[in-house]
């Protein structure tokens, strides 16, 4: 069994404007669900005050490729 946690991967973070590397506050199987049934997909940008949002339709697009890689 592979890890059920995603390996951070870069996002954008719209508080600090710029790519960073997101925690994903969701599991492998949670994101594939996700991505088929377009629920939300929280993140995190772990700093002095952690930043969370939902991925945008194009992360959500790079999180499945990555996916499909085994990338994350
Ligand atoms: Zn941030």
């Amino acid at each position: 069994m592979s890890a059920r946690f995603l390996t951070p991967f870069l996002a954008f973070c719209p508080e600090c404007k710029q790519q960073v590397t997101a925690t994903a506050l969701f599991t492998r199987a949670e994101a594939k669900e996700a991505l088929t049934t377009g629920a939300e997909l929280e993140v995190m940008h772990a700093t002095d005050s952690d930043h969370r949002w939902y991925l945008d339709e194009q992360e959500r697009e790079n999180l499945r490729r990555r996916i499909g890689t085994g990338e994350v």
